[in-house]
């Protein structure tokens, strides 16, 4: 067996650990004589791993008792959806447009009323996050939006909007778990899974009780309905039950790791690491601006097409893999998850300084 660095914005690296004791654990669960994959999700056992899954990922966000979690299908995508159908009640929200997530969220809500878009950073391609501390906030907006950590582009807000007492709904797909939040600043929070805490195919949203209600646009699909799932503890209909299993892994693996406040720390000593490089390196250079850098997604260049491309088809022969940065931003992108070990980066750094050395 051999493992690479995967340095793949998702689906990402998982921790050893909890793919190894997935591995113990797939012929016979904890004595039932069968794998999660086979197990009925109204069985005894299942019931125990969606209940701790839940309580662990509370104890680690500190989710307040007036918040649902949910653990819904359709990945992050479907929720740029699911969002404007539940919480436009006045047929108004307003965007803050970073990247290509929030587009596409932003795009999808104008279905359903009128989405305003009222700050965006599309003007340099993304690579920064624009001032919010005064944006012309709808009177008659039922939420603002943000994309919190900008996968694609490698961009993230140190502080929140000023949403002027609007609900705020983040998409926090690539940031998920990477540091402490304050859930009560969110009316929903929300993300997919296969960036930082699992295996593809589901979304958390953790919902505050008083935007879940019956009172939802005409038309909108019983799936698509959060009281749908808050009702039924996400148990509607079948679930995605061995994601919730790895998930679940995951954030016993996150509470023995310390916890976030463990694994900010954590991450920012590996990002500072592959930063500093870049900032002192003559062949590469980051493309965002210094104080929106994203501790998980890291783009770089060297400013030349066929020099990037050498390089991405070294990094893998060298075991360090999906290193190729967007088609929209070119050049390589680093995403260094929290389950990307320490020595990973050092490895990537290293190899970047000799391919300097090298190349220049
Ligand atoms: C990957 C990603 C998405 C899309 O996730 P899917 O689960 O594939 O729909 C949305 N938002 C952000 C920030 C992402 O990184």
């Amino acid at each position: 067996m051999s493992r690479v660095y995967n340095f793949s914005a998702g689906p990402a690296v998982l921790p050893e650990e909890v793919l190894k004791e997935a591995q113990e654990e797939m012929m016979d669960y904890r004595g039932t004589g069968m794998s999660v994959m086979e197990m009925s999700h109204r069985s005894k056992a299942f019931d125990s791993i969606i209940q701790e899954a839940e309580a662990d990922l509370r104890d680690l966000m500190g989710i307040p008792s007036n918040y649902k979690v949910l653990f819904l299908q359709g990945g992050a995508s479907l929720q740029f959806a699911m969002i404007p159908m539940n919480l436009m009640k006045n047929k108004v929200a307003d965007y803050i447009v970073t990247g290509q997530w929030a587009k596409k969220a932003w795009q999808e809500a104008s279905k359903y009323g009128k989405a305003n878009k009222i700050a965006s950073s599309e003007d340099k391609t993304f690579s920064y996050i624009p001032d919010c501390s005064d944006l012309p906030i709808s009177p008659d907006a039922d939420y603002v939006y943000i994309c919190e950590n900008n996968t694609i582009y490698g961009t993230k807000y140190k502080t929140l909007p000023d949403t002027k007492g609007k609900t705020l709904v983040a998409d926090i797909s690539s940031c998920f778990l990477s540091e402490p939040v304050d859930v009560s600043k969110y009316g929903i929070i929300y993300g997919g899974v296969q960036k930082n805490v699992g295996p593809a195919g589901m979304v958390i949203a953790i919902v505050r009780e008083d935007l879940i209600t019956e009172d939802v646009l005409p038309g909108t699909p019983t799936m698509m309905q959060y009281k749908t799932h808050a009702d039924a503890n996400s148990l509607y209909n079948t679930p995605n039950c061995y994601c919730i299993y790895m998930c679940g892994k995951v954030f016993k693996w996150l509470k023995k790791m310390g916890g976030l406040e463990a694994m900010k720390q954590r991450n920012e000593e590996k990002a500072k690491l592959l930063y500093d490089y870049l900032d002192s390196s003559k062949m590469f250079h980051g493309t965002v601006v210094k104080e929106d850098r994203s501790l998980m997604n890291v783009p770089f260049v060297t400013g030349d097409k066929e020099l990037d491309a050498k390089f991405v088809a070294e990094a893998a022969t060298a075991g360090l893999v999906n290193i190729k940065g967007h088609r929209t931003v070119g050049g390589m992108r680093a995403s260094i998850y929290n389950a990307m070990p320490k020595e990973g980066v050092e490895a990537l750094v290293a190899f970047m300084k000799k391919f300097e050395e090298e190349n220049l």
